[in-house]
């Protein structure tokens, strides 16, 4: 495979941007060799700037729902390109995507921000205005962007590039231990853990945010016991907060909050939201989000929140997956199947890994035993997944860079795509 391009440009970026990424995830750090840059993708597909093609499983690690340069989407762009690229005043299609945001979610009232990032920083400041309380709990592994109090025990690149310390010390240089101290830390899928902690603190907490399926440490699945602790937070008067902005509109239409049943006080989005463009939200009650200003007194800002081409594309996508709810059950199909023949080969060849998966999200992890949560997922033998990705790679299968990423599937992935897939896998592990 001649990557000449994209060598040479990796080698421009890292002169002028730190580590040649604008997002630590796109290193290929964790697996070995450099990052591919990519010049145009179309369905399930990728291209990089030497013109080799890839099955894609990143879909801009969830957005792509729809599958990359949907015609919808791209003429929706392109629509609202005519008239114009921001106007710092509000435009109809902001009524247009809160509304139907507000229908298939149930939330009575949506902000709109610009990332994941600033949805769960702007929830949590919310959640704290609300209550008055000044605690936060989130637990280790689980990621919400990279706002300070939320860079401790954190998943996703953080769980790649570097070891973690204990307690609730941050996870990143620059973060004042007195930021990280605000928030608690507690154990995914440990019920008895999280009641005890609400027991001793929970008249402090202001609310409560978690992953409804974690995706930032390889995919966890959250069991009932401790979806009701969870629940149950509601009685010290904190705030139940989903993180939805990797499942929300992909394990249902309604995200998690829907396929598991959950009914939290506020809801994060980001990915699917935007359809490929910067897009976050975040909504619940009108109770609580009207303590968001002009309203209230909680104040979140943004020159370019609500931009016409962002809306424009998000609109297009929640549209689409509207007319086509169909989608959802094919996209869980071909991850079923995907699961159960990278199950199968790596049998075959002997290689122990544990796959988890639901909806269109699947992490292989390539160890023996359950993966219930982070403590688990750290026993990975994270240079065997390495040499896998690459070996992928080089057959033409572009798998998430990291063991602690789960893989996403979008509508355009079909047959022919699993059964590459497949074939590559199975060549995969038989060179380990
Ligand atoms: C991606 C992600 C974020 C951060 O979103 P950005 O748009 O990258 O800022 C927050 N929470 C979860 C669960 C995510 O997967």
């Amino acid at each position: 495979m001649k990557i000449d391009r994209s060598t040479e440009l990796f080698r421009a970026a890292c002169t002028v941007i730190p580590g040649g990424v604008n997002s630590p995830v796109r290193a290929f750090q964790a697996v070995g060799g450099n990052p591919l840059f990519i010049a145009r993708a179309e369905g399930a597909y990728l291209e990089d700037a030497d013109g080799n093609r890839y099955v894609d499983y990143i879909g801009s690690w969830g957005p792509m729902i729809l599958g990359h340069n949907h015609p919808a989407v791209r003429e929706a762009v392109l629509e609202a390109l005519a008239s114009g690229t921001s106007f710092g005043a509000p435009t109809e299609r902001e009524v247009e995507l809160a509304r139907l945001v507000s229908e298939i979610t149930g939330a009575q009232k949506i902000r709109f921000v610009n990332s994941g990032t600033e949805a769960t920083m702007s929830a949590l400041r919310l959640a704290r205005g609300f209550t008055g309380r000044k605690l936060i709990v989130k637990f280790r592994g689980n990621y919400h962007g990279h706002a300070d109090g939320l860079l401790v025990q954190a998943g996703s690149g953080l769980m790649t590039t570097s070891a973690q310390l204990g307690g609730s010390a941050p996870s990143s240089a620059g973060v004042p231990p007195e930021y990280a101290s605000l928030t608690l830390v507690a154990e995914y899928n440990d019920p008895a853990g999280l009641r005890e902690l609400m027991r001793e603190r929970g008249d402090e907490v202001a609310a409560v945010i978690f992953e409804p399926v974690v995706g930032n440490a390889g995919v966890l699945i959250p069991t009932p016991e401790f979806l009701a602790a969870l629940h149950a937070v509601r009685e010290h008067g904190a705030l139940l907060i989903a993180d939805e902005v990797m499942t929300g509109f992909r394990l249902a239409p309604a995200g998690a909050t829907e396929r598991l049943g959950l009914e939290p006080d506020l809801i994060c989005w980001g990915k699917v939201i935007g359809g490929g463009l910067p897009v976050g939200a975040y909504g619940g009650r009108a109770e609580i989000m009207n303590f968001v200003s002009p309203e209230g007194p909680v104040y979140q800002a943004g020159t370019l929140s609500g931009n016409p081409l962002a809306m424009a594309a998000g609109l297009a996508t929640l549209r689409q997956l509207r007319a086509h709810p169909e989608i959802y059950a094919s996209v869980d199909a071909y991850t079923e199947g995907l699961a159960r023949g990278l199950q199968a080969a790596a049998h075959a060849f002997g290689i122990p890994v544990t796959i988890n998966r639901i909806g269109s999200m699947l992490t292989v992890f390539f160890l023996e035993g359950a993966v219930n949560d982070y403590q688990d997922a750290t026993r990975a033998d994270t240079e065997r997944f390495g040499r896998w990705f690459r070996s992928m790679l080089e057959q033409g299968v572009y798998w998430a860079p990291s063991q602690f990423e789960s893989i996403f599937v979008s509508g355009a992935h079909g047959e022919q795509e699993l059964e590459i897939t497949l074939k590559a896998a199975q060549k995969a592990f038989s060179l380990l």
